[in-house]
């Protein structure tokens, strides 16, 4: 497939990282092999837009894969993290932003009594499962196919995200010791819990699942999903995790939480609580959070953790994400997806758009996406020429088929009008694709 546009700033600069990084980026999904070209370099952001090194501005559908809720550059933020580095970058000592911090994620969460801070969302999870563990004193964990909660060894195992936008059937360098006390079981099918709870009697630690995926494109929750993994966590002593990293503080002032208030023993959180920095947590009911090193036995560190800039940045985001901000973000997807809908409907092309609050995805396939196995059946060379239209004319997706889009209050009429004009051309080149000599 050929492109009618070129970047070669971006170009030039690709080559040089791809000499000294592997694959040119430091996160797999960035190099954009799912869909070819040249991945984009970006140099600036401002509101709702990008602007790479070739001096072209994009619509930001992306969001940083979803901290940006305010969109890039917002005033307030900018000013609390400048007035935090002018007092100094890190400490290596407690500080009154954690404490801050923490406050505002245990008001807005109440099922979180207890929360520690840490740097990403993969630290978040894996010290969740390790402290799942040492409660329960249990090592097996289950995980949904298609959920991905960072690259922690255990849970590696069929997880979406880069994996499912690279196929990869697992991972070289994950031991069969460091996986072998993971159960991978089909997202959506309560029958698949029970059964493995029979099958490993006293033997489970925990169930971690997204609160509602968005790693293998948004792939909601059914009614009652959430509810009885609590119940059958509940009735067989192993712990119900709620990885809220990316629903976290996105979906609602609360989160998926917030949303189908499900109280999970434990929840971790990223993305949008570090404000576009990195800081991320994680929380939940506080006799098992005492378990933690020092209060109790199992160990957990950071040197950078409670950053005293990235607090500043998370607290000064969501002290502005009050219902106002919700309802813009809410009402933005919305719009755009409907505008999506439209483009692709005229066109003839087979298409679900599937949401989880302000989250979305578009599926190349008229069938209900309900798991991992359904996501894999879309045809998704279709969403590679549809990215690449948009790509052209301004519009930032995604880059793979197997992602959620992310909105922010900053979409204003402008960003959207330029969007809905984009979208005519993508949908024609969508229906037009044919698959040859792309990577699916
Ligand atoms: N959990 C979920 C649900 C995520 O979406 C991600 C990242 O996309 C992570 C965990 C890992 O977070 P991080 O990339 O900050 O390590």
């Amino acid at each position: 497939m050929s492109y009618s546009y070129e970047a070669p700033v971006s170009q030039a600069l690709f080559d040089r990282a791809s000499v000294v990084t592997p694959g040119g980026v430091n996160s797999p999904v960035r190099a954009f092999r799912a869909v070819g070209g040249t991945p984009r370099f970006m140099v600036s952001g401002d509101g709702p837009y990008l602007t790479d090194a070739d001096g072209r501005e994009y619509v930001d559908l992306v969001c940083s894969w979803g901290p940006m809720i305010l969109g890039h550059s917002r005033p307030e933020v900018i000013e609390a993290v400048q007035a935090a580095v002018a007092r100094g970058t890190s400490f290596g000592t407690p500080g009154e932003g954690e404490v801050a911090l923490a406050e505002e994620i245990v008001g807005r969460v109440a099922s979180v009594e207890q929360v520690r801070l840490v740097s990403s969302g993969t630290e978040a999870t894996m010290s969740a499962i390790r402290l799942a563990r040492g409660f329960t004193g249990r090592a097996k964990i289950v995980k949904f196919a298609g959920c991905y909660h960072g690259h922690v060894d255990a849970l590696l195992a069929a997880a979406g995200s880069g994996v499912a936008t690279f196929g990869l059937p697992d991972t070289p360098g994950v031991t069969g010791a460091q996986a072998g006390d993971t159960v991978v079981l089909p997202y959506n099918d309560l029958q698949a819990v029970r059964d493995a709870f029979a099958a490993h009697p006293g033997e489970i630690a925990c169930v971690i699942t997204e609160a509602s995926p968005g790693n293998m494109g948004v792939v909601p929750p059914r009614e009652g999903f959430n509810a009885g993994l609590k119940e059958l966590c509940a009735a067989n002593g192993a712990l119900y995790i709620s990885d809220e990293v990316m629903t976290g503080f996105r979906t609602s002032k609360a989160g998926w939480y917030g949303i189908d208030g499900v109280a999970p023993d434990l929840m971790t959180f990223g993305k949008v609580m570090g404000g576009g920095f990195p800081a991320a947590a994680f929380g939940g009911r506080a006799d098992v959070m005492a378990h933690l090193a020092p209060a109790g036995p199992v160990y957990q560190a950071g040197t950078l953790s409670g950053n005293p800039v990235a607090t500043a940045a998370g607290l000064a985001q969501l002290r502005l994400l009050d219902d106002a901000a919700y309802a813009k973000v809410d009402a933005v997807s919305a719009e755009i997806r409907g505008l999506v809908s439209d483009a692709l409907g005229k066109e003839g092309v087979a298409h679900r758009v599937q949401t989880a609050g302000n989250m979305f995805s578009v599926f190349f396939t008229s069938d209900e996406v309900r798991d991992y196995e359904d996501a894999k059946r879309q045809e998704a060379f279709r969403f590679t020429a549809f990215f690449h239209s948009m790509l052209a004319d301004g519009v930032y997706l995604p880059p793979s088929a197997f992602e959620s889009w992310f909105v922010s209050t900053a979409h204003d009429d402008r960003a959207i009008e330029r969007v809905a004009a984009a979208l005519p051309a993508a949908a024609r080149a969508a229906a037009e694709a044919t698959g040859e000599g792309v990577r699916a």
